[in-house]
């Protein structure tokens, strides 16, 4: 009887654990993504990318920076086309 109370005891303690680690991980993946920036400090842009493995292009018109870094198509990074006003 004691052996089953002492085996359920670590069973919660091991239940407890788990949940805490569990937390712990959820709280670092989601702090390695900051928060967007509030809609103000987004800048308008128009710049157009075009994939250089299949061709797919696309314009961007709203950036955290005037410069943003290329987006990623069929795992490259997109060239950079001539912005368009
Ligand atoms: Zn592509």
């Amino acid at each position: 009887m004691l052996g089953s109370i002492i085996w359920f005891g670590l069973g919660l303690a091991l239940l407890y654990f788990t949940w805490k680690i569990g937390l712990g991980m959820l709280r670092s993946m989601t702090s390695t993504l900051p928060p967007p920036p509030p809609a103000g400090e987004m800048r308008r842009i128009n710049v157009r990318y075009r994939c250089s493995s299949c061709g797919t292009e696309l314009r961007m018109t709203m950036a955290p920076d005037q410069d943003p870094p290329p987006p990623k198509h069929c795992l490259e990074e997109m060239d950079l086309i001539a912005p368009v006003d």
